[in-house]
């Protein structure tokens, strides 16, 4: 069962936070983000009431930077490691992922290998998926309800498998408003180059255009005869 508050219609997706590893891979760079812009994010967060932060990747910063700071905030995080990556130089160790959850904090899955599941054959992404849930299961010592696309890339064969082993979330990387009670949440990914006050202006935007599409919905319904 998930923790999180229903009235959030923004989820945002953080990798690193902080200074990069020395082998961090060039592809990877942009998604770090330094310290002060996450706290900035959160406390921003923490005053609009709808924004939910995620993480991606299991990355140590998750507990030594992360949690903390959600923890000080009132903040929920949900985070979704790669349970091929724990214990490695970098990654969360089994212990500290089980701290996460021990805190509050809901764990889901980003698989085991980090596998494009959109890309491979159905019997590796679903052995995949079925390794990275046992392996949470048997730390947390309960089931695992969320999972986060690796590389955000998903297309109906990939929901299908997640469903197939009890998946009741799953989050993408297609920005925008979202909606928690749905099975696909979009997410909005935080890079070191984000103009936050822009990223949360655009989205209010998209919120305002929305309400008055439903207000028109509304209208049409009550005024208009049905064909
Ligand atoms: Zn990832």
């Amino acid at each position: 069962m998930s923790k999180t508050p229903q009235k959030i219609d923004i989820v945002l997706v953080f990798h690193g936070i902080g200074t990069p590893p020395a082998d961090c891979l060039e592809a990877d760079l942009p998604y770090w983000v330094q310290e002060e812009k996450f706290l900035r994010t959160l406390d921003i967060a923490k005053e609009r009431g709808d924004t939910l932060i995620t993480f991606d990747d299991g990355l140590q910063s998750d507990v030594r930077i992360a949690m903390p700071a959600l923890i000080e905030r009132g903040l929920p995080g949900v985070f979704f490691p790669l349970t091929g990556m724990l214990g490695k130089p970098g990654y969360l160790t089994r212990e500290e992922l089980k701290s996460l959850a021990d805190h509050g904090m809901v764990v889901g899955t980003h698989g085991h290998m980090h596998l494009d599941w959109a890309k491979v054959p159905r019997e590796l992404r679903e052995k995949d998926i079925q390794d990275s849930l046992e392996i949470i299961e048997e730390i947390l010592g309960t089931p695992c309800k969320e999972a986060a696309f690796p590389f955000g890339s998903f297309d109906r064969r990939v929901l299908a498998s997640l469903k197939k082993f009890g998946i009741e979330k799953a989050y993408s990387c297609s920005r925008g408003k979202t909606n928690l009670a749905n099975f696909l949440i979009h997410r909005t990914s935080i890079r070191e180059v984000t103009d936050l006050d822009w990223m949360f202006q655009s989205l209010d935007k998209e919120k305002g255009i929305q309400k008055i599409k439903r207000g028109v919905k509304r209208f049409l319904r009550a005024h208009l005869p049905p064909f």
